[in-house]
């Protein structure tokens, strides 16, 4: 594999990183700007006893929208983990280990069935024969 290949796939691995890292510094550097902006204007509006407590709340409601976006993430990658794929009528996980579709159990009994003479899985839990 050559140097530029390396690179390609350094850059492919990271470019959704990369990609997120720029939209955050973006959206800092629009948030400080706006900021700049407003804050003359808002603590000659607001007294100062008020915009502390303002300000708390609004962090408070961020940490708990991030909570609660991390929460729904965590949910969908779980769900993405455990999400088997059929092929061979068998089912698969991501380590390639193939699943009993009766029961859900690790297959790992590959050999000549005894009964039908051929090949093909057998689940010692649930004594299916999910392929032949
Ligand atoms: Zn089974």
């Amino acid at each position: 594999m050559s140097l530029i290949d390396k690179a390609k796939e350094a850059v492919v691995a990271h470019i959704a990183t990369a990609c997120i890292g720029a939209v955050l510094l973006v959206i800092g550097y629009v948030a400080k700007e706006i900021f700049l902006a407003i804050a003359p204007k808002l603590s000659s509006l607001l007294p100062p006893l008020v915009v502390l407590p303002m300000l708390g709340l609004s962090i408070l409601a961020n940490i708990l929208l991030l909570w609660a976006v991390w929460l729904q993430n965590r949910r969908w990658l779980q769900y993405q983990r455990q999400r088997m794929r059929i092929a061979f009528g068998i089912q698969w996980d991501e380590d390639f280990q193939a699943h009993c579709p009766a029961c859900g159990s690790v297959l790992s009994n590959y050999g000549e069935r005894i009964s039908g003479g051929h090949w093909g899985w057998l689940c010692l839990k649930s004594k299916a024969s999910p392929s032949s």
